[in-house]
């Protein structure tokens, strides 16, 4: 980056027609100071607008750099897991803010220490085990995402072997994750059985039963159903065949029961498959995201048995693949708010089941617009075609681009001419910037 602490040394350019010299670069920078961004990047903004021939252009041109930063935006999309939105919204409670005694000002921790015998430690004992507990396995192991849990469990144990996959589980998750291309990334070689919209146990024996298969692996087509004529076996008819079984899940459920939640499982929900179920019906291993139904951090499990969580843990993948120490804070405060029953106090989970009733009352009190229920959806890949009850306001004409340029973005959804404001996927607490950007989007 360019240190323009010298204002001369940027030459004067010479003018025509009488015009104002244009002001140093220096000078330029120091009067965007109010922006707050570094002297350096003012000092870039500065020189692009002099370079374009346009001074005038430096404020703009800073605060266009400043818009390009990440920052919160309200979602009101009626998208729960919105992929461009960061997925699972995050709370901003301190990590250890759920019952860890953890200080707010926590600097340095014992990711890899272990205080009792004053010796190393394992990063993957922390939320690793909460997590394990959750799902009711052996063990687990936090990784960057379940692109990489699916990658290193093929990896560590079916490398150089195959591994028996549906053909109708080939499927592609957004954002480039294939599953014959995982496969064959994690050294293993894709084994295809049955047909695209019928598979039976019996084709997965044949597969075993033919040569090297060294697992079966089950992927849920997570962001879309084959209807009609169509046929998979249970998790648990594959559960004792000779090799074990991963499934990946993708959307990360913990638990059908959803203990966490006061009033049970919402009704939207049925036929997700949860972690805890498809070990208890005798998966070796479950993979899933952080970031989707678990309503954490990008990251990605592995749980299942104690043996085949530590074979993925001692390959070299794993080094590479690993969780970092915010994510594995985050990702502990949160399996303890899990365990402590607290659903409300997960953002992803108190916004997806706030009653309908709720959301038209706030709908009515923003005093702008026309409130209209609504369908909101979870998203981020799971949960295709299903639809959650939901209320908001409508604008008349596409007011996306006004709302996206308030001070807080708002990102709406426009059909037929048409703004929609759904409050499935907003926080209360921004109902007042929702209501006053809809209101400066109408012109009002
Ligand atoms: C979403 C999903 C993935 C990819 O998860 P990332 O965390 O985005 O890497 C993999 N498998 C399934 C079944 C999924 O639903």
């Amino acid at each position: 980056m360019g240190d323009v602490s010298d204002s001369g040394s940027t030459a004067p350019q010479s003018t025509t027609g009488g015009r104002a010299r244009p002001p140093s670069v220096d000078s330029l920078a120091q009067s965007l100071a109010p922006s707050g961004l570094p002297h350096g990047l003012l000092v870039d903004a500065a020189r692009a607008a002099i370079a374009a021939g346009d001074p005038g252009s430096a404020a703009e041109r800073a605060a266009a750099m400043e818009r390009s930063l990440l920052r919160p935006v309200i979602n009101a999309t009626g998208v729960l897991l919105h992929t461009n939105l960061g997925r699972a919204p995050l709370g901003t409670a301190a990590p250890g803010g759920t019952g860890a005694g953890g200080t707010a000002a926590l600097r340095y921790s014992n990711l890899e220490f272990d205080t009792q015998e004053g010796v190393r430690g394992d990063r993957h004992t922390h939320a690793g085990a909460l997590l394990a507990r959750l799902c009711g396995a052996e063990a687990a192991l936090v990784v960057n995402n379940c692109a990489a849990a699916v990658t290193l469990a093929l990896g560590a144990l079916a490398a150089g072997r195959g591994v028996a996959v549906s053909r109708g589980e080939l499927v592609e998750i957004g954002g480039g994750f294939r599953v014959p291309e995982i496969v064959a990334q994690s050294g293993a070689r894709p084994v295809e059985v049955g047909t695209t919209n019928r598979t039976r146990r019996q084709d997965y024996v044949t597969a075993v039963e033919a040569g090297d298969v060294a697992l079966c692996l089950r992927v849920h087509q997570s962001n879309y159903r084959i209807v009609g004529f169509t046929e998979a076996p249970a998790v648990g008819e594959l559960a004792n065949l000779d090799v074990p079984l991963v499934v990946d899940i993708g959307s990360g459920l913990v638990d059908e029961a959803c203990q966490w939640l006061a009033g049970g499982p919402p009704p939207w929900l049925r036929g997700e498959p949860a972690a805890r179920q498809t070990l208890a019906a005798g998966a070796d291993l479950v993979t899933f995201s952080g970031d989707k139904l678990l309503g954490g951090p990008q990251a990605g499990i592995i749980a299942g048995s104690a043996e085949s969580v530590a074979r993925c843990a001692r390959h070299p993948l794993a080094r590479a693949f690993r969780a970092g120490g915010l994510v594995l804070e985050t990702l502990q405060s949160l399996a303890l708010t899990y365990l402590h029953r607290r659903g409300d106090d997960i953002p992803f989970w108190r916004l997806a089941t706030r009653p309908v009733a709720e959301l038209r009352a706030r709908a009515e009190s923003l005093g702008v617009g026309e409130v209209c229920d609504m369908a909101a959806t979870t998203g981020g890949g799971t949960l295709p075609g299903v639809e959650i009850p939901s209320a908001g306001i409508v604008l008349n004409g596409d007011r996306a681009a006004a709302l996206r340029d308030n001070d807080v973005p708002v990102v709406a959804r426009v059909a037929g001419q048409r703004t929609f404001l759904d409050l499935r996927t907003v926080d209360p607490a921004d109902d007042g910037i929702l209501a006053a950007a809809a209101r400066r989007a109408c012109g009002a």
